[in-house]
């Protein structure tokens, strides 16, 4: 008799998505919970109307075919915009083009300060060349190195505070490499022939997962609005989930991108105390967006601004106009902007409600010159879950918990970024996906050791 194959997924965000797809195709029948109403996770669009909102300025590129050639399968060729990478950061009152280049640094910001820069990366560089060995290095020690003092002070110590809520002295540097180019010396555009330009749905993020949640339902397989899951027991018969609203379902095999700590603690029978306190390390940073929508046109040629000045609350503003004009109403005239704000669950700004956000807003927008906030609209959301940190041990306390796992509990398969409890883009949360269905089918592949390589990964494949 065959075995019964009927999965459960956790969670419909672009990885639990991915795996249902993938299940499909390979003739499973899979149920899908999800706990929030509304599918694509961090990166689902926002509506409100004709209103539309990204929570992060999701580019979508990727080096893996596979990936690519799902996207392309679930939107039509003209659903998508090709984007040029135009990002800066606001530093002095400046707007210095991000990836830093190195003729801008030299000049922009005065004569005086770019010899200081130059001088500090060639002296941090010497003495990179004189040291024996390789060590591990902490993201200051990491920046340093990398743009030498004075540019590391003046683009990331104060931004990376800010945004990674954490001192550069205690943050490990392993996702720096991955997600901080290093200064470009050529003319922007020539490095890589057309690396620099990104894919984006017309109408934001959420259009492809929108599209992915369709195909399950012509599947047979719709995914579960409102569907949290706060338990999951083994017993004889498999795996058994337990939804907030007193319902379960059972399995015989669990694909997770719910946060990994959170699994380790809805687990039954409980894993040691050791996994637990191992899981209680670790942490996420949380995001709010606040989307507005300014009467006035403000002609900003980038997509996105960071902000790391102590001046500014915000982190990043998302200049939403220049991703796609859909994202406004037809005939919308003004500014469109995505205000992004770095917090940790439970301190003064998670807890702030809309009308306090709004007056720290409002601050902001002043700082930026823009005047007072009369906004036509206004959108927040906000996402606990943004941001696994990388503090360090993380990677050998994920190590722990992903090795008890696979010992006790192999039907289980955490995938994707909060899943995995690791910094992924989309692509690498589809991956992880990807490869853990295989496995799942006896597949000798390792979920694991995706997103594992070290080098700037930030470009990807471009075709029509
Ligand atoms: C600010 C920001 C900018 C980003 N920019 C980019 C970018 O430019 N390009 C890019 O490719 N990626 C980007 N990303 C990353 C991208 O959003 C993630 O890689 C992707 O969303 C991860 O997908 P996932 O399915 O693993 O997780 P998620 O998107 O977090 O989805 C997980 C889902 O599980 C659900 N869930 C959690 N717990 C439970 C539970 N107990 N029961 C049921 N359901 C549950 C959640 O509600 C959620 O819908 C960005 C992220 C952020 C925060």
């Amino acid at each position: 008799m065959a075995i019964p194959q009927n999965p459960l997924i956790i969670g419909a965000g672009p990885a639990g998505l991915t795996a249902g797809i993938e299940l499909v195709k390979r003739g499973v029948a899979p149920r899908i919970y999800e706990s929030s109403m509304e599918v694509g996770g961090l990166a689902r669009t926002l509506t409100d109307g004709e209103w539309r909102a990204d929570p992060g300025g999701h580019r979508f590129f990727t080096q893996h075919e596979e990936i690519m050639d799902l996207w392309k399968s679930l939107l039509p060729h003209d659903q998508w915009i090709a984007l040029p990478r135009r990002s800066a950061m606001l530093v002095d009152r400046h707007l210095v083009p991000y990836p830093l280049v190195g003729r801008d640094l030299l000049t922009q910001l005065g004569f005086r300060s770019g010899v200081r820069g130059a001088g500090g990366l060639v002296w941090s560089r010497m003495r990179r060349g004189m040291r024996a060995v390789e060590k591990q290095q902490t993201f200051r020690e990491w920046g340093v190195e990398e743009f030498g003092r004075y540019w590391y002070r003046l683009f990331f110590d104060g931004y990376v505070r800010k945004t990674w809520l954490a001192d550069p002295d205690h943050l490990a540097s392993d996702w720096a490499n991955q997600r901080i180019k290093p200064i470009d010396w050529r003319r922007p555009g020539t490095r890589n022939g057309n690396h620099d330009v990104f894919r984006y749905p017309r109408l934001g993020p959420g259009q492809l997962w929108d599209a992915a949640a369709a195909r399950l339902v012509e599947a047979g397989c719709p995914p579960s609005l409102g569907s949290r899951v706060i338990g999951l027991h083994r017993d004889s018969r498999g795996w058994t989930i337990e939804l907030e609203n007193g319902e379960t379902a059972t399995g015989d095999a669990v694909f997770s991108s719910m946060p990994l700590q959170t699994l380790v603690h809805v687990l039954k029978p409980a894993p040691p105390k050791h996994v637990h306190a191992i899981a209680d390390t670790l942490r996420h940073r949380s995001l709010i967006t606040v989307a507005v929508a300014l009467p006035k046109a403000y002609d900003v040629p980038f997509n996105w601004v960071y902000t790391p000045g102590p001046e500014f609350r915000v982190g990043r503003v998302q200049n939403y106009g220049r991703w796609s004009a859909a994202l406004a109403p037809a005939g919308f005239s003004g500014t469109h902007l995505g205000l992004e704000y770095f917090t940790l669950p439970h301190d003064d700004l998670w807890l702030a409600d809309d009308d306090n956000l709004r007056a720290i807003v409002q601050q902001d927008l002043r700082m930026l010159g823009v005047g007072e906030l009369d906004p036509e609209h206004l959108m927040i959301v906000r996402s606990q879950y943004a941001y696994p940190i990388y503090e360090t041990g993380r990677e050998r306390n994920v190590v722990r918990i992903r090795d008890y796992l696979r010992e006790n509990h192999p039907a289980i398969h955490p995938i994707g970024r909060n899943g995995m409890h690791r910094y992924d883009n989309q692509d690498h949360a589809m991956l992880s996906a990807l490869r853990s269905v295989a496995r799942y089918f006896g597949e000798q592949v390792d979920p694991w050791q995706v997103n594992t390589d070290l080098g700037y990964h930030e470009t990807g494949l471009l075709k029509n």
